[in-house]
């Protein structure tokens, strides 16, 4: 019988539960009971859930208080000096927070991104010689816990090799070398699973689907060989997901495992070759339901996939699944009565997709009669959105196919550098922030507010342009050489844009879990993206109007504008990001014709779009480049272009961002302590640029000096006429009483620099 199965659910609960807990924990107001019995709940209602939608195997141990990577670590006793663990006893809650958040006197773990999601995990810290203990066998304990609520699951558990790929050790040696070490304590993990009566256990190897060096592959033999013979009777599920194992899929064949899943959304390719290379007496997982995205499934076009694969000799041993756990999408529709009736129709998110998974299940077993309601609603749906007029714009396409490359260039900086320069008068290292300001709780009160219809829309934006007066009033005062309005009218930099495009649609509780407490609700698009009205031109004219200085206008770029949100699958991912450019286009030359001579375009997530596979990169850059460049280009030789990114390891792409054209860019090198200097050393950044001298992600206000010495460093490298002085992100997350202070040292930093940085003529 085939066998419906989960890879991962939602931890953070339908209302964000765990969000309120963690952070009424952290705050002190609530006792370690409460937030362990608020986790408890949460993880007995996924079962429920999940047995409830008819899913056989329901996974467990999938749940994590932070982050199941950190948990992990933690779990094998990976545990850096000064969390408070005492070497032996299984780590406490303030242990692993200690570790995901820092505490007073030790910093947080580096936290970094999951493959391609806007998930984050913790980066293990392995010390060179590590010794790993099992200390927290947490995958027994979730086995156990379920199986006293009467319901055996199969725990998942981060693969070993994986978990070297995704660690860094001390002194920078090859993680891959503590295999051996870390082999007996997976070994034990496995057993004591197999004690608390567990029949499978999904080992997640993800990295199988990235492209392997020849260690890691020689790795993957002896440490399922190892695991196989610890399992004695525990099957394991060997999975891999966020696209094709491709050339990895021969050596994932051959390695000594029960069963096999395999990402069909991301990774159809491997189809074919699979069932090939296979060995017949496996289990295979299939993952035909996307874990990536909110749309609802073709069902009648999976149902044939899976038809296919038990035709090809593996029907007794199939499972039907996510493509990957379903930790990446809002739990459930049920709450979404504010969605277009149509739109919501057409999605399916956590809660929905094991329903879809648990159909596919029967249809294979018992036929298509079966499930013939929900094939019939589903052929319905497919083929109301592709007869759906709203979805086209002839207007867009229009545009689309009008396009050339002039309009995605502009006249080479060089000369357009010294256009800006007359216009703007600058001084030698000018001063500038990001663009946001602390979004505080008064704010954040006066919004809710607002939106609740209790605060009028007149008295709402009177208070919006109270506080942009008070801080170009204040940024005026401090010297601040190119000041910016502030974001107060901003929730969200995603958010905002989209609710005044067209083809964006907002969801009320599609929270995903980004890190720790953090969720997002990504956008949803639907549509073609056309701009019906401008967006941020009366704002940003506003807040010019109160300073002689030239003000900043700021917008979300392309390419995150589609990075962060859950993007329609039926026209390409380029095609989508040109139809944003475009309406950024349009508000970037209405922000010029308005008076505005600086221009923002920000782009953090522009790195994170970079495919996983290094042969696909090429691609996507080409497009990203040219889509940025699209939304800028309309200007004016003298209107200066700026872009935002929140990284410094951009060594590897370092070409497109210069190939993006913008004629200054910001980034984050505080923390890092000016680590894009190793960039430079390779390659000569052509155009201007805001080495961040200010870390705000930590509350810490650094002095003048500090600032000038960071500065002094980046001077080494780029000419001091291309160089700017500014924090490393926004500081909407900071509170005034470091905002102020700190801008003030910068702008005392600069002043020094320019006595002592003199140009050469
Ligand atoms: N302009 C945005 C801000 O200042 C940029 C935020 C970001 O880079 N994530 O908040
Ligand atoms: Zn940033």
């Amino acid at each position: 019988m085939t066998i419906a199965t989960n890879l991962g659910y939602p931890r953070i609960g339908p209302r964000r539960e765990l969000k309120t807990a963690l952070e009424a924990f952290w705050a002190g107001t609530e006792s370690e009971a409460d937030l362990r019995a608020t986790a408890a709940s949460l993880r007995a209602a996924a079962r429920r859930g999940q047995q409830g939608a008819g899913i056989g195997h329901v996974p467990s141990a999938d749940f994590a208080f932070y982050d199941h990577v950190l948990e992990t670590a933690a779990a094998f006793g990976a545990i850096p000096e000064g969390h408070g663990w005492d070497g032996a006893s299984v780590p406490s809650l303030a242990t692993i927070f200690s570790m995901a958040r820092g505490a007073p006197d030790v910093p947080a773990m580096e936290m970094t991104k999951w493959f391609d999601t806007n998930y984050h995990y913790i980066v293990p810290r392995l010390a060179a010689g590590q010794r790993f203990k099992l200390v927290w066998n947490r995958w027994a304990e979730a086995v156990a816990e379920a199986y006293a609520a009467n319901i055996r699951t199969r725990p998942v558990l981060l693969g070993p090799v994986s978990f070297l790929l995704l660690s860094k050790t001390d002194d920078g040696s090859d993680p891959l070398a503590l295999l051996p070490a870390l082999l007996p304590v997976y070994a034990e993990a496995l057993r004591g699973i197999a004690q608390a009566g567990a029949a499978w256990v999904q080992l997640d190897e993800p990295c199988l689907a990235t492209d392997l060096s020849a260690t890691a592959q020689a790795a993957y033999p002896v440490a399922m060989r190892a695991l196989a013979d610890a399992a004695s009777g525990l099957k394991l599920l060997l999975t891999s997901y966020f696209g094709p194992m491709r050339e990895n899929l021969e050596l994932a064949a051959s390695l000594p495992v029960d069963g096999f899943h395999l990402d069909l959304v991301r990774g159809a390719a491997d189809l074919e070759p699979a069932l090939e290379l296979l060995p017949r007496e496996a289990w295979l997982s299939l993952g035909l339901v996307d874990g990536r995205n909110v749309w609802r499934t073709d069902l009648r076009a999976a149902l044939g996939t899976a038809r296919r694969v038990a035709e090809a000799g593996f029907g007794a041993r199939l499972m039907i699944a996510p493509s990957c756990s379903l930790l990446h999408v809002p739990h459930s529709l049920k709450g979404e009565t504010a969605l277009d009736p149509a739109l919501r129709r057409r999605l399916a998110f956590a809660e929905e997709k094991l329903a879809e998974i648990a159909a596919l299940a029967r249809g294979l077993d018992e036929g298509e009669k079966a499930i013939a309601h929900a094939l019939a609603e589903s052929d319905a749906v497919i083929a109301e959105a592709a007869a759906d007029a709203r979805l086209h714009d002839a207007a867009v396409s229009a545009r689309l196919t009008a396009l050339t490359p002039a309009m995605e260039s502009r006249t080479p900086y060089a000369e357009r550098a010294g256009l800006q320069r007359s216009a703007l008068n600058l001084p030698l290292l000018p001063v500038t922030t990001i663009g946001s300001f602390p979004q505080t709780a008064e704010l954040r009160r006066m919004r809710a507010a607002h939106a609740r219809g209790e605060l009028s829309r007149e008295d709402y934006e009177a208070l919006l342009r109270g506080l942009i007066a008070q801080s170009v009033q204040w940024q005026d005062e401090a010297g601040v050489d190119v000041p910016v309005h502030g974001e107060f009218e901003r929730n969200d930099m995603v958010k905002y844009f989209g609710e005044q495009l067209s083809g964006y649609a907002f969801t009320k509780h599609g929270w995903v879990q980004s890190y720790g407490s953090r969720c997002v609700a990504p956008p949803i698009i639907w549509g073609d993206v056309s701009r019906p009205a401008p967006m941020t031109v009366r704002w940003a004219e506003y807040a010019q109007s109160l300073t002689d200085k030239p003000m900043k206008g700021m917008l979300t770029g392309p390419v995150t504008m589609l990075q962060w949100s859950f993007p329609r699958t039926d026209i390409p991912r380029e095609v989508i990001c040109q139809q944003i450019a475009l309406a950024l286009r349009d508000e970037v030359v209405e922000l010029e014709a308005a008076g505005i001579k600086i221009i923002q375009i920000d782009e953090p997530a522009f790195r994170e779009g970079l495919p996983l596979r290094a042969s696909e990169r090429e691609d996507y850059l080409r497009w990203a480049v040219a889509c940025f460049r699209l939304s800028a280009a309309g200007v004016r030789d003298e209107t200066q272009i700026h872009t935002h990114m929140c990284y410094s390891e951009f060594n590897d792409i370092i070409g497109a961002i210069a190939a993006m054209d913008a004629d200054v860019i910001s980034i984050e090198t505080a923390r890092s302590d000016m680590e894009l200097l190793h960039a430079f050393e390779v390659f000569a950044y052509p155009n201007e640029i805001g080495p961040g001298v200010w870390d705000i992600h930590s509350p810490r206000v650094p002095d003048a000096a500090e600032m000038a010495r960071l500065l002094r460093r980046a001077a080494e490298r780029i000419p001091v006429e291309r160089l700017w002085l500014n924090p490393d992100c926004g500081c909407k997350t900071r509170g005034w009483q470091q905002v102020k202070p700190a801008v003030e040292n910068l702008v005392q930093a600069a002043r020094g620099l320019r006595a002592e940085l003199v140009v050469p003529a």
